[in-house]
């Protein structure tokens, strides 16, 4: 039988009823012989759509056939060209609806497993020490990245392998942006494979200085006036919560999505050694059906909660990754479907005793064709629980736009940039969920690598006017 037909390899797991229990990584990676049959299955196409459907364009085709070579730093070499962070997306992209969606085999058989191909190749590199990057000689010219998610730290180093002196400032105590405050240890580890990422982008001579709030501590004009800095990238994110405005909202146990995951994952209060204060309660509802949603619930379960959510369209309208909801499911974590909230429950002390909830039945599509839910009328009912965790989706925070002379924002608070992360303050780049509202890391690192190439291109534009 040709490899490409033999079913897509399986890759372990730790046990779920074992995992629900602990914070470590639920995927436990491939083993070398599990990698080459796995890179046996890729037909290495002439026209690979799966590249094409890759936000940063890595060569996939020529890194999977250097896996079945055997030869993983030429692989590690091939992915380094086109990606800051592989272990990373090797983790948590979306690769069902990007390279994986369009890899030719799954047009009768399964996708080649890319994303855990490049997981293996990145964590080969990691624990045999090898290390892709090499540093440039400075070209003399300064540029500041604000933020250090996914989109500054693919900009860092791209500036960085061109010669640029690349500052990023961060400002929270850790440098990583969502990878770090966001996506929980146990589908990214921080202290292995998120620092040694973050480290090799270091090694390229980039500086991180963290605890700096760019609008407070500095700000872009101070950056690019007085500091000496040629360009500016922001690439602050999108870490402003939503909540739904019902009432009940204010209740002592009601916390949005990013407090809750950011004093886990951040601030370790998973950890004994650690003194962050946490609370996910007996019974804990999160409320809502993306990433974020998944993420809130799988943490308060490990945290010891009997844990539910509650979203207000079908299992096929969830936005999450498909891998995230099995995985969910198989924890033991229960999905309230089609039922939306109308008001959080007072325990007549200040605290939460249950969510009142509305059952929701799909009418017709929206305007992204998702069809639209629609209440019930007199369908209310009581879910008993002690937290609850909003996980609605976020949007920009408004300090930098609010802080910086002539920089044009959306009315969402998305700073307003074109294809290249030009914005309309001459000198100033922007990518990233900063942009375009919450979205995926491997967009927001793509947006970072183009902003990059942009910002060369102005700088360099700069050099020949002064000639
Ligand atoms: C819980 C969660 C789970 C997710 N899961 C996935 C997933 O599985 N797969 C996927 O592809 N995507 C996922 N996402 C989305 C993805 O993480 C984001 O789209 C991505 O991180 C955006 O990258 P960014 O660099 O634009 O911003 P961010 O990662 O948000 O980084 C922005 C950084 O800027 C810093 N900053 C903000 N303001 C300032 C300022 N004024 N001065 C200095 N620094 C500042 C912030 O502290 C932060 O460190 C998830 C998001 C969340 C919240
Ligand atoms: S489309 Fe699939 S089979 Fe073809 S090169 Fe890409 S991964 Fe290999």
């Amino acid at each position: 039988m040709a490899t490409e037909r033999i079913g897509r390899v399986a890759c372990p797991e730790q046990d779920p009823q074992v995992r629900a229990h602990n914070f470590d990584e639920v995927c436990l990676g491939y083993t070398p012989e599990q990698a080459l049959l796995e890179a046996g299955r890729c037909l290495h196409c002439k026209n690979p759509r799966c590249v094409s459907a890759c936000p940063v364009g890595v060569d996939i085709p020529d890194f999977i056939a250097a896996v079945k070579e055997g030869d993983n730093a030429k692989a590690a070499d091939i992915i380094a060209r086109d990606s800051t962070l592989p272990a990373v997306c090797g983790r948590v992209c979306p690769q069902e609806t990007q390279c994986e969606g369009s890899c030719v085999l799954g047009v009768r058989f399964e996708p080649v497993a890319i994303g855990k191909l490049e997981r293996y190749v990145a964590d080969w590199a990691r624990t045999n020490g090898y290390s892709t990057d090499v540093k440039a000689e400075s070209n003399g010219h300064k540029v500041a990245v604000i933020g250090s998610g996914p989109a500054g730290l693919a900009c860092a180093s791209d500036l960085a392998k061109k010669g640029y002196e690349v500052t990023i400032f961060e400002a929270l105590h850790k440098a990583g942006g969502v990878l770090q405050y966001g996506i929980p240890e146990f589908r990214l580890p921080k202290e292995s494979v998120l620092a040694h990422e973050i480290g090799e982008v270091k090694a390229l001579g980039v500086k991180i200085e963290t605890d700096v709030i760019a609008g407070r501590t500095v700000t872009v004009d101070s950056l690019l006036d007085e500091e000496g800095f040629d360009a500016v990238f922001i690439g602050t994110g999108a870490g402003l919560p939503k909540f739904m405005g019902i009432p009940g909202e204010n209740l002592n146990g009601v916390f949005s999505a990013n407090e809750f995951l950011t004093r886990n994952n951040l601030m370790m209060a998973f950890r004994e050694d650690y003194a962050t204060p946490i609370r996910a309660g007996h019974k804990a509802v999160v409320v809502g059906g993306g990433n974020v949603a998944m993420d809130a619930a799988r943490t308060a379960l490990r945290l010891g909660a009997q844990t539910s959510i509650v979203y207000r369209r079908s299992e096929v309208e969830l936005p999450a990754r498909k891998e995230e909801v099995h995985h969910a499911k198989q924890e033991g974590i229960e999905l309230c479907l089609l039922t939306n909230p109308v008001e959080i429950l007072d325990d007549g002390k200040g605290w939460v005793r249950g969510i009142r909830c509305i059952r929701m039945e799909l009418g017709e599509p929206d305007e992204r064709g998702r069809r639209s839910p629609v209440p019930v009328e007199g369908s209310e009912f009581d879910i008993e629980c002690d937290t609850v965790i909003m996980a609605l989706g976020t949007s920009p925070n408004p300090l930098i736009a609010s802080t910086t002379k002539g920089l044009e924002t959306t009315r969402k608070g998305g700073i307003v940039a074109d294809n290249e992360g030009v914005t309309s303050r001459p000198g100033v780049f922007a990518g990233g969920d900063a942009v375009t509202g919450a979205a995926t890391v491997i967009l927001a690192m793509g947006a970072g690598r183009t902003a990059a190439a942009a910002i060369d291109r102005y700088i360099k534009g700069l050099q020949a006017k002064e000639a």
